[in-house]
């Protein structure tokens, strides 16, 4: 192997402050990494998948389930986290855009609602005695679900 970059890094063992489940869409990474940030959450293990927490709450099929909560129980078992956190955004491509729900952002963020409350369900009976919290991501900041029925307004 030829060495391409010199860095250090320190070899410690971590626990994780949270697990994040989001999507992959970079639009968003700005904003989701600088809310965990204020949110004091710096150790992270971060599972990043086309659509985030529609694995657990609609998936395509039963194996994206099944995938995604043994990433959460690895980084339970690896890291000792005990917190996870679902991030939807608004016009994910693996929901069909803004456009599946008639470019209506009230709309869209219902669904993203009902969906993450599905996930977090799906995550509590698969690990017992975790913290689920669930946030959604529009094009104007990140809000928790019980305000996210507002965010179209914003
Ligand atoms: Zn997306």
């Amino acid at each position: 192997m030829q060495k391409r970059f010199h860095f250090d890094t320190e070899a410690v063992q971590y626990r994780a402050d949270a697990a994040v489940v989001w999507c992959f869409d970079d639009r968003f990474t700005l904003t989701v990494q600088k809310f965990l940030k204020r949110n004091g959450l710096a150790r992270l293990d971060s599972i990043r998948v086309a659509g985030g927490a529609k694995c657990l709450a609609s998936p395509r099929e039963e194996s994206e389930r099944t995938f995604l909560l043994e990433q959460l129980r690895l980084s339970r078992k690896l890291h000792g986290m005990d917190r996870v956190i679902l991030v939807a955004h608004s016009d994910c491509g693996a929901y069909g855009g803004l456009e599946a729900f008639g470019r209506d952002p009230k709309t869209e963020a219902e669904h993203h609602r009902a969906e993450l409350t599905r996930a977090a369900t799906c995550a509590r009976d698969a690990l017992d005695g975790i913290r689920v919290e669930c946030w959604f991501a529009n094009f104007a900041g990140v809000w928790d679900i019980e305000t996210a029925r507002s965010a179209g307004t914003a």
